[in-house]
């Protein structure tokens, strides 16, 4: 049920009492579990209807009708609740990480405001900060998670009228052509690749309605790529406490605020990580896309053999994207 924010019923004190007090379990819905194809695989908490969890808080049932067009999902922002929605409160496990998180996030705040800061103002200063040198120490002598990248992924460019674009256009340029970017240096050539036609899609255009050119790529098992993919069943106790709070603060895969300036801190931090990383013989880094829940790839060797176009690119619009493709963010 959708619910018009003016007409929704006024709460008295009492059954807003109640209704803030059911509001702050629900932390999960249909939509922020995971899916398999169509299907939902409930990962997140245990099942149950929000009527359930009504009877549970022992929310009277005077109040239930009035409270229910008020609630949403915590975890995605979902508005469409009413009593046979499938709900989860967040699991032991959930509270266990949440509660490493902080204590993280505590303990390197003010280092990494103090960095923040720096590496804003002095980009090539990164080293003189005692957090710029535990990014370095930890990438290059600590056992961080790796994965190996195989199979189809995405890579496009904007089409420009008159213009036709071969997969070696598509593919990484020639070092000094590419701008500044979240991994790369201005000039340096490293290949980004999409999970998805639609996240490739995205990262180019954005919201924007047009057209690209799509390359299709297969990659043939490119190992030793570090994983600072920011999922949240991927915190553990055991995890390396740097690349925590790194991903926490979201330092790796913040949003440019500034899309159109050339001055562009927020790639500052990822730019480190990612020098460190070709250092210590990594091949590329798999990180979150900003612009949905999927995955991105920046590999450092963009002319490895194991890099594979698949024929010429294709035309790609935005009509091409299916709908519910990217959902918003979640915060921690
Ligand atoms: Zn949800």
């Amino acid at each position: 049920m959708d619910f018009d924010e003016d007409f929704k019923p006024i709460l008295n004190k009492t059954a807003e009492k109640y209704r803030a007090k059911i509001q702050s379990v629900i932390k999960y819905c249909d939509l922020c579990q995971s899916f398999d194809g169509s299907e939902v695989l409930w990962l997140w908490g245990q099942k149950l209807e929000l009527e359930e969890l009504l009877f549970k808080y022992k929310i009277p049932e005077k109040y239930i009708d009035d409270i229910v067009p008020h609630l949403f999902c915590g975890g995605c922002h979902n508005p469409s609740l009413d009593r046979c929605s499938y709900v989860s409160e967040e699991d032991i496990y959930d509270v266990d990480i949440r509660k490493n998180l902080k204590e993280i996030d505590k303990k390197f705040k003010k280092e990494i405001d103090d960095f923040t800061t720096l590496i804003t103002e002095y980009p090539s200063l990164a080293l003189s900060h005692r957090f710029g040198r535990r990014i370095y120490k930890t990438i290059t002598t600590s056992k961080l998670p790796t994965c190996n990248i195989n199979g189809t992924w995405y890579r496009c460019r904007k089409k420009v009228e008159d213009k036709n674009f071969t997969s070696n256009d598509i593919l990484a340029p020639q070092t000094g052509i590419s701008s500044l970017g979240r991994f790369n240096h201005s000039g340096q050539s490293l290949l980004y690749i999409a999970e998805y036609e639609e996240v490739a899609y995205k990262e180019v255009m954005d919201d924007a309605v047009g057209q690209v050119l799509m390359q299709e790529i297969r990659i043939d098992k490119h190992e030793n790529v570090l994983d600072l993919t920011s999922e949240w069943n991927n915190f553990h106790r055991d995890n390396n406490p740097i690349i925590v709070a790194l991903l926490v603060n979201k330092l790796v895969d913040q949003k440019v605020v500034f899309k159109e300036s050339k001055w562009k801190p927020e790639y500052f931090i990822p730019t480190l990580i990612s020098d460190c990383a070709r250092k210590s013989g990594y091949q590329g880094i798999k990180y979150k896309s900003t612009k949905s829940y999927e995955c991105n790839v920046v590999l450092f060797d963009k002319s490895s053999k194991n890099i594979i176009p698949q024929g010429e690119p294709f035309l790609y619009s935005n009509k091409d994207i299916k709908e519910n493709s990217f959902s918003s963010e979640v915060d921690f």
